[in-house]
């Protein structure tokens, strides 16, 4: 969308909107901070956020349900990772910050994960309320991150033509405004948070070409986003919600064999609950036994009809094989599914058939 006059209208009032509000009072403060309060104590929780270990902070809302985390690193620098939707800044992230103690004014950078509206829906009212933070994403997923249209129509809906499977055609207002980004990382900076504690970004693509993770190697802990599927995405209380939701199926697997050999002891996520231990192992074990599933199920079809089988008869089966997902969010695993058959075509197993739409796949 080109941002014309009207638009930069509108983005003046809903600017106007945040600076009536206290904390924004504090724009223009210096953004180095805290060699003079270093006694300062904050407080573990908020009824919207849980300190994790000394300077890092869960914040949590629900959406769909679901868990919707982002994660405040805080120390010289604060560091965001992910914006979630367009009203959690104003509503969760910068009242959370501010029970802390901390002014959001001293948020320095904002990070998003990945391309989804739940990811960086909150970008474009960061930057309002905070215009000194910088806003980040994997560089792959810029063109996404930037732009809800563009998320929309490249990533939630482009199989919509050719599959005749998608969701509704207008970007939700609750994935944000168009935001660009200030800086994006491919994976191996190193972000320092304060003298001695680093975040490692990692690039774990698989749900998105540009996924990112976060590091932090001295306290043993990854904080993945939604890099990691297991076997769907969970309610908060604990029922299934979505279907696995990567796409890219090889480097999705790689994503897998890089959090299996990272050494950490903790992995903290998007929406899963936390995982110690074994129970990462575990966690990986059923992610890739799900794409194996995926494989055997896409096959068993393929066989079945050797005149051709679409889309939705594919969703369909891997709805059965996976019982516990919802049936009113099976659309999702449209992009596993499309996914799937990418990749069987590539290694020559299946080959598809683009008569007419919407297009079908036979087995080669
Ligand atoms: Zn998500």
């Amino acid at each position: 969308m080109r941002k014309g006059r009207g638009q930069s209208g509108f983005e003046m009032i809903s600017r106007r909107e945040f600076v009536t509000i206290p904390f924004a009072v504090a724009a223009g403060m210096s953004l180095r901070w805290r060699d003079d309060c270093s006694d300062f104590t904050m407080p573990n929780d908020t009824p919207n956020s849980r300190q994790l270990y000394p300077g890092v902070y869960q914040v949590e809302s629900l959406f769909g349900g679901r868990n919707l985390f982002q994660y405040l690193f805080v120390g010289d620098n604060i560091v965001l990772l992910d914006t979630g939707l367009a009203y959690t800044p104003e509503h969760t992230i910068f009242p959370a910050m501010k029970k802390l103690g901390l002014e959001p004014q001293r948020l320095n950078l904002a990070i998003t994960s990945h391309a989804d509206g739940d990811h960086q829906g909150g970008n474009d009212a960061i930057k309002h309320a905070v215009p000194t933070a910088w806003l980040a994403c994997g560089d792959a997923d810029r063109a996404m991150v930037e732009d809800p249209r563009t998320l929309w129509e490249q990533r939630y809906n482009f199989l919509k033509q050719d599959y005749g499977v998608g969701i509704d055609p207008e970007p939700s207002p609750d994935v944000g405004k168009p935001r660009q980004m200030d800086l994006t990382f491919a994976g191996g900076e190193r972000i320092r948070i304060q003298r001695d504690w680093d975040l490692e970004l990692l690039h774990v693509p698989g749900h998105s070409h540009g996924h990112l993770a976060l590091l932090d190697r001295k306290q043993k802990v990854a904080f993945a986003g939604d890099a990691i599927h297991g076997q769907g995405c969970p309610r908060a209380d604990g029922a299934m919600a979505l279907p696995v939701t990567y796409y890219y199926v090889d480097a999705y697997l790689s994503t897998l064999r890089l959090f299996e050999n990272l050494p950490i002891e903790t992995l903290y996520s998007g929406h899963w609950p936390t995982l110690r231990g074994a129970e990462i192992r575990d966690f990986i074990a059923v992610s890739r036994q799900t794409v194996q599933t995926f494989d055997q199920v896409i096959l068993t079809q393929l066989a079945a009809h050797p005149r051709g089988v679409g889309m939705q008869e594919l969703i369909d089966a891997i709805g059965n094989a996976f019982s516990d997902w919802p049936k009113d969010t099976l659309v999702f695993a449209m992009f596993a599914v499309k996914g799937h058959l990418d990749r069987l075509v590539e290694y020559g197993k299946a080959r598809e058939i683009r008569d007419s739409r919407p297009f079908k796949w036979v087995p080669a």
